[in-house]
């Protein structure tokens, strides 16, 4: 077993060869923003590899049009609020609960914060309203649950959780969903409760910018109003991976959109090889089913966790289509994406403890 040093393995250059090297028929990407940290020696393609109990967690805001000149205090804000679920994730881990608990209960932190495009602070649709996506996943069972197109559900994440636990279904949407959501008992806000001034004024924007182009078309001001969809990826004390994404979407979505982030398989999954969160262009993230691919690339194809991200993100989506945080079995994780920057967080056992937007 090799264990890293203390200081963050920040390891570009392996990475570019090694997504270069793994696929020989695809063009170099235009640039790799991809930053990872190696825990607990390189990845190897087998699940569960014997090694010790670390755990360790990854989360992430969403990617996108960051603005590198946007207010200290703005970014400071971010920082603040990574901080803060990271801090909830890594307590509740350091007191061994699994990876299934913490994965929610960190989501949840970021969807009660209006900064992200979660829960509260979520992505205004074409018509001003609210539609929010969430899915989780159990890697060593495979059990997961997804909700699509709730409107008056606090935490869209713990009625996907619950959709995996109480029905013997994976994924409950719209009306469906909230009668769902009645049974169970969780907790319902009004529709308007989700909007922030921030979400209605980018709405504006997008449907100005729309107008004026007369086209549906993913312009860069659509993305950058898209990006704050929240993620957790979790290798628990016993091994165990889980990952949950939650998000509102794309600002100015058709009303019914569904994206990619409750779908299993493109903008969340785990298994007992990785646990993948997407965010980005939801679109892009189900034609080339992202998640399931980095985990089966590492499955069927041998490669590394960091080899696999990079495969996909660089090198099947396009530039600007977002990015993914991921975790092996043995505790490795990545932050790879193609946009300007990530929202992102990283804690292990041996006490890392850290947020980057920008930052490789
Ligand atoms: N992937 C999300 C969606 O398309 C949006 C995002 O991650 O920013 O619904």
């Amino acid at each position: 077993m090799r264990h890293s040093s203390t200081s963050p393995g920040r390891r570009l250059l392996p990475l570019l060869l090694a997504a270069a090297a793994c696929s020989s028929s695809a063009p170099p990407p235009v640039a790799n923003t991809s930053w990872s940290l190696t825990l607990h020696g390189d990845s190897a393609a087998t699940p569960h590899p014997v090694r010790g109990p670390a755990w360790a967690i990854a989360i992430h805001g969403g990617a996108g049009t960051i603005a590198r000149d946007a207010p200290a205090a703005e970014l400071a804000a971010y920082r603040t609020s990574l901080e803060r679920a990271l801090t909830v994730g890594r307590d509740m881990l350091a007191k061994d609960a699994t990876a299934l608990d913490v994965c929610e209960a960190v989501v949840r932190v970021l969807e009660d914060d209006p900064l992200f495009n979660a829960g509260r602070g979520a992505a205004c649709n074409e018509r001003g309203g609210h539609e929010l996506d969430a899915s989780i996943m159990d890697g060593a069972t495979l059990r997961c649950g997804a909700v699509a197109g709730v409107t008056t559900v606090r935490h869209p994440i713990s009625l996907a959780r619950k959709v995996m636990t109480e029905t013997k279904h994976v994924l409950l949407m719209g009306s469906g969903a909230e009668e769902f959501a009645t049974s169970v008992g969780v907790e319902r806000v009004p529709n308007d409760w989700f909007t922030t001034e921030r979400r209605r004024q980018m709405l504006d924007e997008v449907l100005r910018e729309r107008a004026a182009k007369k086209t549906a078309a993913a312009t860069p001001l659509l993305r950058a109003a898209a990006c704050g969809t929240v993620g957790c990826v979790v290798r628990d004390g016993k091994g165990d991976l889980a990952a949950a994404t939650s998000t509102g979407g794309l600002t100015g979505k058709k009303f019914g959109r569904v994206g990619d982030s409750p779908i299993v398989g493109a903008g969340n999954y785990a298994n007992r090889f990785a646990a993948v969160s997407g965010t980005g262009t939801g679109e892009q993230f189900l034609r080339h089913t992202v998640a399931r691919s980095i985990a089966a690339r590492m499955e069927f194809g041998g490669q590394t966790l960091a080899q696999a991200a990079d495969a996909v993100v660089m090198h099947e989506l396009d530039r600007d289509d977002g990015g993914v945080i991921a975790i092996d079995g043995a505790g490795n994780m990545v932050a790879v994406y193609s946009s300007d920057g990530m929202y992102r967080g990283f804690a292990d056992a041996d006490g890392r403890f850290e947020v980057a937007i920008f930052e490789r």
